[in-house]
């Protein structure tokens, strides 16, 4: 399956989604759906994850259900997806809840809090935790059903063509830079900007905005994101664990028998997890790239700087519980998991790696 994915991509082939959930023999699909998505199409890791999406619901009903897959523009904008999915337009989305914050601001608990859970925390927290029934409760309103399809893990903070040694360098900086991480920098005197990745390298290049961030290293490079500025900041404070979103309408999932539900709700955990490895995978191997082949220049953030920015997250994220009542019980839910998150992380993952990078 993965190498039809690559030879489809490599090949330019449209219809990545068709091609690939192919009904079982001779069976012609009882449903045929389609799958907006907010990336470019079959970009590294987020695309390419939504495909495998498609495929796997494909071959998990044997052809019962086919997904055609369409890239950010092709059939809606990449931040029409919800409204798309919602009317039913399209039967399934893949995104980022945080684009959604205009629908809910709590909607953005659901994809990454500045200074939140990390991958590992937020799975938890989704599907042991509370979060995920959280999250179908907000998603019910709009006719979806929610579930995390994906994750980046720790993101990095972003490009630049200055250094940021003080918070007064983010002041009068036009950063893309989505969701609650935008807001912060907004109160560090930042001005943040929301675009869809396609248009970042562009954006960056023409000086439109002075800094951007993205993903990762695999992302990033994907994007030639090196090419438009010298300075690569770690780390990504704003998105320490960012869920990829698939939404399904929920008229369309209702219509399923209960085995097809099964399939694409299981479908939906087999990506979630996939993605992560992948990330894994690939963005120690893109960094190497990016540092020794385009000579990128790494900087950490000050601790200062950070110590501020947590400070003003804190704020930002404290407020999102003031908006009505749905945000005031998922702002409980997530900081009761996070506090006590914080405590085992500290003596296990933390310590951990600690003790295992001195050596
Ligand atoms: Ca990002």
């Amino acid at each position: 399956m993965q190498r039809r994915i690559f030879i489809a991509g490599a090949a330019g082939v449209t219809a990545v989604g068709a091609t690939l959930a192919t009904p079982g023999a001779g069976a012609k699909p009882q449903h045929q759906w389609k799958m907006v998505t907010t990336w470019p199409k079959n970009f590294p890791g987020l695309g390419t994850g939504a495909n495998k999406l498609a495929a796997i619901i494909g071959e998990m009903s044997g052809g019962r259900i086919e997904v055609k897959v369409f890239g950010a523009g092709e059939l809606v904008p990449a931040f029409e997806v919800f409204d798309a999915v919602s009317r039913g337009t399209a039967e399934m989305g893949h995104g980022s809840a945080y684009y959604w914050k205009g629908k809910s601001e709590a909607a953005q608990f659901f994809s990454t809090v500045p200074f939140g859970l990390t991958a590992q925390e937020m799975n938890g927290w989704m599907y042991y935790g509370g979060g995920l029934e959280l999250w179908r409760e907000l998603y019910a309103e709009f006719g979806l059903v929610p579930a995390p399809a994906g994750n980046t893990g720790v993101q990095m903070g972003g490009w630049f063509n200055k250094e940021i040694n003080a918070v007064a360098d983010l002041k009068g900086l036009k950063m893309r830079i989505p969701g609650l991480g935008g807001e912060v920098l907004k109160r560090a005197g930042g001005t943040p900007v929301n675009l869809p990745g396609g248009e970042l390298f562009t954006s960056l290049q023409s000086g439109a905005i002075d800094a951007t961030e993205w993903v990762g290293p695999y992302n990033d490079l994907a994007f030639g994101l090196y090419k438009a500025a010298k300075y690569y900041y770690y780390p990504g404070w704003h998105e320490p664990g960012t869920v990829l979103e698939a939404m399904i309408n929920k008229q369309a999932f209702d219509g399923l028998p209960k085995d097809l539900q099964a399939i694409v709700l299981n479908a939906c955990k087999v990506v979630n997890q996939d993605m992560l490895a992948e990330y894994t995978a690939r963005n120690p191997a893109a960094l190497q790239t990016l540092l020794n082949e385009h000579a990128v220049e790494l900087r950490k953030y000050p601790g200062d700087v950070l110590d501020t920015l947590r400070a003003l997250a804190d704020e930002v994220v404290a407020e999102i519980a003031e908006q009505d009542a749905f945000s005031r019980k998922t702002f409980a839910s997530y900081q009761k998991f996070l506090k006590q998150a914080k405590v085992w992380s500290a003596i296990s993952e933390l310590t951990y790696l600690q003790a295992r990078d001195q050596a």
